[in-house]
């Protein structure tokens, strides 16, 4: 089998050829047809999180080795199964696999709730597990390996265990408020920052899942992103240029009354600010994006108005099966996508480092 690692922060990336290993015994091992390049696989190369108050780095955690093949966006064709693997899966099928692993042990992991896990940071591609910049992945426990329904191609489904299951929890994580105010207010709205990959996961699911007539507002920073999220049926877009003063993108930004809903999936300073001023009564403010950095926000506003900050990691199995099922449909579409060979890896994640990748990049294998 062919694979790329990181072997040292910075420095491209080592192709190698190893042989396909064999399944543990409750696991499988899967080929991988398409495996997502996402900005998580790039911050572990440059090893850098920005965390406002101190810059983190990856190899500074002792649970953390390199060399490491990354990515944890996989879908493939099932190619062997382990001894005593109890799963209904069958060789062939077509199947994603759900990457979070957690410890498998806590009681977190046995009620399907890894991002809550302690060791939330095992995670297939991070760390000491490999991931999917591979022809193939052995997984140690058929749980969590899905197969996909006939309707979702495969290219489409190695974006869903990470941008698609996350954007369908943030959007799930404010459901009840934006039913609350169809219900008393006979109206609803919600405002998505950032049309990049996540946002545009978001205006669908959104759409799927929130009351029929729920306004969907979408703003970015950049217009032609914003020309590319109008593809995906907003109610209206707003740009948020920074050569504006933040007090005149609020009031462009706002309705009356605020937005019940605030999903941002940049979760920078500014965003933050100004997702807190455009906030309504009862409202939530849904924190997807880990750009970094710290805000200044009022702290009397929040028990005044009743509001809430939820922060939302990936999500569950429970809920990636639901995404599966919210997909069937059609309904469900996905940013453009730019398919990549293994070799030419670096391309995909320099612009993903720079901010310059329209919709997302994955790596296809033969
Ligand atoms: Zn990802
Ligand atoms: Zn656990």
């Amino acid at each position: 089998m062919k694979r790329a690692e990181i072997v040292k922060p910075n420095d491209p990336l080592v192709i190698s050829e190893i042989p396909i290993p064999d399944p543990a015994a409750n696991g499988v091992v899967i080929k991988i047809r398409y495996s997502g390049v996402c900005h998580s696989d790039v911050n572990q190369w440059t090893n850098e999180r920005d965390y406002g108050d101190r810059v983190g780095r990856y190899t500074d955690n002792p649970q953390y080795k390199l060399p490491i093949v990354p990515g944890h966006e996989i879908s493939g064709i099932l190619h062997s199964l382990g001894e005593t693997c109890c799963t209904e899966l069958k060789i062939g099928d077509r199947v994603v696999v759900y990457p979070w692993l957690g410890c498998g042990e806590c009681g977190y992991c046995n009620e399907d709730n890894t991002p809550l896990c302690e060791h939330r940071n095992n995670i297939l591609g991070f760390g000491k597990s490999s991931g999917g910049y591979a022809s193939h992945i052995a997984v140690g426990d058929a749980k969590f390996v899905i197969k996909l329904p006939d309707s979702v191609s495969l290219d489409f489904a190695c974006m869903l265990p990470c941008s698609g299951l996350t954007t369908y929890n943030a959007v799930t994580n404010a459901k009840d408020t934006v039913e609350r105010a169809m219900r008393y207010k006979g109206k609803s709205s919600i405002l998505i920052v950032g049309a990049g990959g996540l946002g545009l996961w978001c205006i669908g699911m959104a759409k799927q899942v929130l009351p029929k007539t729920t306004r969907i507002v979408v703003a970015d920073i950049k217009k032609s992103k914003l020309d590319v999220a109008k593809k995906y049926g907003p109610s209206e877009t707003v740009l948020w240029d920074s050569a504006s003063l933040k007090q005149d993108i609020v009031e462009r930004t706002s309705e009356a009354g605020g937005f019940d809903a605030v999903l941002d999936f940049v979760n920078s300073k500014i965003t933050a600010e100004i997702a807190q001023e455009c906030l309504g009564i009862g409202g939530i403010h849904v924190m997807v994006g880990l750009y970094g950095g710290g805000a200044n926000i009022s702290l009397p506003k929040i028990p005044l108005r009743t509001q809430r900050i939820q922060g939302v990691l990936t999500g569950t199995v429970r809920q990636l099966k639901e995404v599966l099922k919210l997909c069937e449909t059609g309904k469900i579409r996905a940013p453009p996508l730019t398919y990549y060979k293994l070799e030419d890896v670096m391309e995909a994640m320099t612009l993903v480092k720079n901010g310059e990748m329209t919709g997302r990049g994955i790596i296809k294998f033969e």
